[in-house]
C-alpha cells in the first residue's frame, strides 16, 4: 500500500465549485472547508487524475474503455488485452462493476494559506461573465453572472494524500498521470484553474511495521523508478 502526498500549486486564479459561503450577488461560489477555507473536494482531483490516465493509456496504445455510460465501461467495454477484463483506469479508479484501488483525500491549503475564515473572505477573487445560451449560442440579454475563485498566488498550495493499493509498476502510472494534470475546476475557458501537480512525499504501509515515510531523496528516484517501470511494461507489451 502506497500513499502518495500531492502538492497542488495554482498558477493563476481557480474556481472549484461547491458549496461555499453564501455572498452577494456570487451565483457561483467555491467550496470551503468547515473553517472557511477554500479547499479541493477529492471528487474534482480524482475525476481530473483519471480523465489524464485515461488519455496517457489510449497514446501508449493500451486497453482503455470509456467512461461515463456503464455499457461502455469495463468489463463491458468488451476490451482486448486485459487481464481481467478491467483497464488500468478501471482498476485504479473503479468502475459500477468494481471498487477502484486509488483512494483520492480532500485537498487543503497549507502553509501561509492557512489563514483564518476572514483573511480568506477578504481574499477570494469575484469575477463577472456574461451567461450565454447554449441552445442559441448568442449573448442572453442582462444575465451577468458572478463567479467567486481562489487568487492566484506563488505562494499558495493545496496538500492532499492518494492510497493506492498497487504494484509498483501501477503506481508509475498514477505518479506519471499526475505529472500531466494542467487544469482543475471550472472557468478552464476563461483561463482559470491552471494547476502544476507535485508528488512531495511517499509513504509505504506494509503489515507489522506501518506506514513508513520516504525521505526526499528517496521520493525523487522513487517515482523517477515506478514512471519508467510503468513505461518499460508497455514496451514489452
Ligand atoms: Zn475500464
Amino acid at each position: 500500500m502506497w500513499r502518495l502526498t500531492v502538492e497542488v500549486r495554482p498558477l493563476g486564479m481557480l474556481h472549484v465549485a461547491g458549496p461555499g459561503r453564501p455572498r452577494p450577488l456570487v451565483d457561483r461560489t467555491v467550496a470551503v472547508d468547515a473553517r472557511g477555507r477554500p479547499y479541493l473536494p477529492a471528487s474534482s482531483v480524482r475525476g481530473r487524475v483519471r480523465a489524464h490516465l485515461e488519455r496517457l493509456l489510449r497514446a501508449y496504445g493500451l486497453p482503455v474503455c470509456t467512461p461515463p455510460r456503464p455499457q461502455h465501461m469495463c468489463p463491458h467495454a468488451g476490451l482486448a488485452g486485459t487481464s481481467d477484463g478491467y483497464c488500468l483506469a478501471c482498476r485504479l479508479f473503479g468502475s459500477p462493476w468494481r471498487a477502484g484501488a486509488v483512494t483520492v483525500n480532500d485537498f487543503y491549503p497549507v502553509g501561509v494559506f492557512e489563514a483564518t475564515e476572514a483573511e480568506w473572505e477578504r481574499n477570494m477573487v469575484v469575477r463577472t461573465g456574461i451567461g450565454i445560451s447554449r441552445k442559441l449560442g448568442t449573448v442572453r440579454e442582462e444575465r451577468l453572472f458572478f463567479t467567486e475563485a481562489v487568487p492566484g498566488d506563488d505562494a499558495l498550495r493545496f496538500r492532499g494524500t492518494l492510497e493506492a493499493r498497487a504494484e509498483r509498476a501501477v503506481v508509475g502510472w498514477l505518479v506519471g498521470t499526475l505529472g500531466l494534470v494542467t487544469h482543475l475546476g471550472g472557468q478552464k475557458g476563461r483561463g482559470l484553474g491552471r494547476v502544476e501537480l507535485d508528488v512531495s512525499g511517499v509513504a509505504v504501509w506494509t503489515p507489522g511495521r506501518g506506514w513508513e515515510e520516504m525521505t526526499e531523496h528517496e521520493v525523487e528516484s522513487f517515482c523517477r523508478e515506478v514512471v519508467s517501470l510503468a513505461l518499460a511494461g508497455t514496451v514489452a507489451g
